[in-house]
């Protein structure tokens, strides 16, 4: 029987209408005041240019307040540094997206390290990465977060199950192990020098591919019945494609997500929701992100 088709458009949608509702909540405690995303963009990469005004328009349609920098490809690592300390002190700000790649020459870690953890919505800080990985609440990255979505929206049981994670990026895979891990699954991580993938795959209630390799989970690497998510955004010469063979893995698998369609659409979604955490826990309030659902 062939799989359900995970859509993910219509799941971040969902997201997207309840952060809605909850930033006129918010407005409505806050004498009208939104929580601020503020998104910074160094340099000319057309991706990332898309990318950033996706996010600021879906910012501005929940009804948050988005604050734009743009610099140019020729800032240095120390003005940089000076932006993300202004935006980290500014009250307005409730999160900070620091758009990756950096050109050449500018040390991506230290950027990262020198945003304040409290408006870390990409949850790439180390200190984000230590609570998640011990399961405290924090703010989590948003892609492996839309994973956890996904799952639930299509009714997969994650408590008990073998998940089975290929890539191991501080972006998706690591955080992924943790959210999987911290609710409850029993958890491998596959990476490029793992001995026999499709063995490791076959074994797998729940496949998670972020890998970046057009179509290389194949049809006979999943276990019937299985959940499939495929991170990966491919672009061949004809279409952008996922990690996972779609037309010969939706025959065996009981639920798989599309690419695009699927996991893309969520990370947007994920930003919105932790950038209304993050207001929210710097009001006081616990933000428990750890929380499996
Ligand atoms: P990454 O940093 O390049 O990491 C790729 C991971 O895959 C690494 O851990 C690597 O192993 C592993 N790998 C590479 N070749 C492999 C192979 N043949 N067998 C097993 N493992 C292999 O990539 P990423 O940032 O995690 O992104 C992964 C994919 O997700 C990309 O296609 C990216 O475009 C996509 N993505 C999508 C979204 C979204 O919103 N949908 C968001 C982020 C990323 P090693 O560690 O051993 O090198």
């Amino acid at each position: 029987m062939a799989a359900t088709i995970i859509d993910g458009k219509a799941v971040a949608a969902e997201v997207r209408g309840r952060v809605a509702e909850d930033v006129k909540a918010y407005a409505d405690a806050h004498d009208g005041r939104v929580p601020g995303l503020a998104t910074v963009l160094v340099g000319d990469d057309p991706a990332s240019h898309v990318y950033v005004s996706n996010k600021r328009k879906h910012t501005e349609e929940v009804g948050m307040r988005s604050i734009h920098r743009g610099l140019d490809a020729s800032t240095s690592q120390e003005e940089l540094l000076a932006l993300v300390g202004e935006l980290n002190v500014d009250e307005g700000v409730d999160g900070i997206l620091v758009q990756l790649p950096l050109p050449d020459g500018i040390d991506q870690d230290a950027v990262i390290a020198a945003i304040d953890p409290a408006k870390d919505v990409d949850g790439l800080t180390a200190g984000s990465a230590g609570l998640l990985a011990q399961g405290r609440p924090g703010l989590v990255p948003c892609t492996p977060q839309g994973v956890m979505e996904l799952l639930a929206s299509a009714g997969v049981r994650v408590q008990g199950a073998e998940a089975v994670v290929v890539g191991r990026s501080i972006l998706v895979g690591r955080p992924m192990v943790s959210l999987l891990l911290n609710a409850h699954a029993t958890v491998t991580v596959c990476h490029s020098r793992t001995r026999d993938l499709a063995e490791v795959c076959r074994r797998a209630d729940i496949l998670v591919a972020a890998v970046g390799s057009p179509r290389l989970v194949e049809g006979d690497w999943i276990k019937p019945g299985a959940a499939v998510i495929d991170v990966g955004m491919n672009r061949t010469d004809d279409a952008l494609v996922g990690d996972v063979d779609f037309e010969a893995a939706k025959e065996v698998a009981g639920a798989i997500t599309p690419v695009p369609g699927g996991v893309g659409p969520m990370t947007i979604a994920m930003l919105l929701s932790n950038t209304l955490r993050a207001a929210a826990a710097r009001e006081g309030r616990l933000v428990d992100a750890s929380d499996p659902g």
